[in-house]
């Protein structure tokens, strides 16, 4: 089997989006299009306090939502919050049975992309980006779907439909 080494824009392969090898430009649309999916889900209104602890989110609400937002880093009070969990706690918090906790103010802006996406984009925009702690065994648990690209894919589309069912 030969190594793929082309994206299908026939750029060179750099990153990986949902376990495909991509090109900077194709996996930079691609995550783009997921973070817009997470933001849409709630409206946020023009001159709305939206806080955002973290900078690589914050650049990326400013560039997505046209609106002029008040965004925030430290708030006592505010309109929404974006918060930095992703898919991958997403999962967790499933497995774990822990309750949504989809409050109606905040905004999981990374819960279409896997943590090892949202790691390439701080990489390639230089943010940090420090990963919500995980319990070992559930972490080992999702590592081990790694292998399984569909499995994996399933697992976690499966885990988006049935918290809707939970509600
Ligand atoms: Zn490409």
């Amino acid at each position: 089997m030969t190594e793929i080494t082309e994206c299908s824009c026939n750029n060179k392969v750099e990153y990986t989006f949902e376990q495909q090898n991509v090109c900077k430009n194709c996996f930079l649309r691609l995550f783009k299009n997921r973070i817009k999916r997470a933001l849409s889900e709630k409206k946020l209104r023009k001159d709305s306090i939206v806080l955002i602890e973290n900078e690589c989110a914050a650049q990326l609400v400013k560039e997505i939502i046209p609106l002029p937002l008040r965004i925030v880093s430290k708030a006592n009070t505010y309109d929404a919050q974006i918060v930095t969990d992703t898919l991958d706690d997403e999962a967790i918090d499933f497995l774990e049975q822990l309750p949504s906790t989809d409050e109606k103010n905040v905004i999981k802006i990374f819960k279409y992309v896997s943590e090892n996406e949202v790691i390439q984009y701080a990489t390639i925009k230089r943010y940090k980006f420090t990963p919500k702690p995980k319990n070992k065994f559930w972490k080992e648990f999702l590592d081990a779907f790694k292998k399984y690209p569909d499995m994996q894919n399933n697992l976690v589309r499966n885990i988006q439909e049935l918290k809707k069912l939970k509600k």
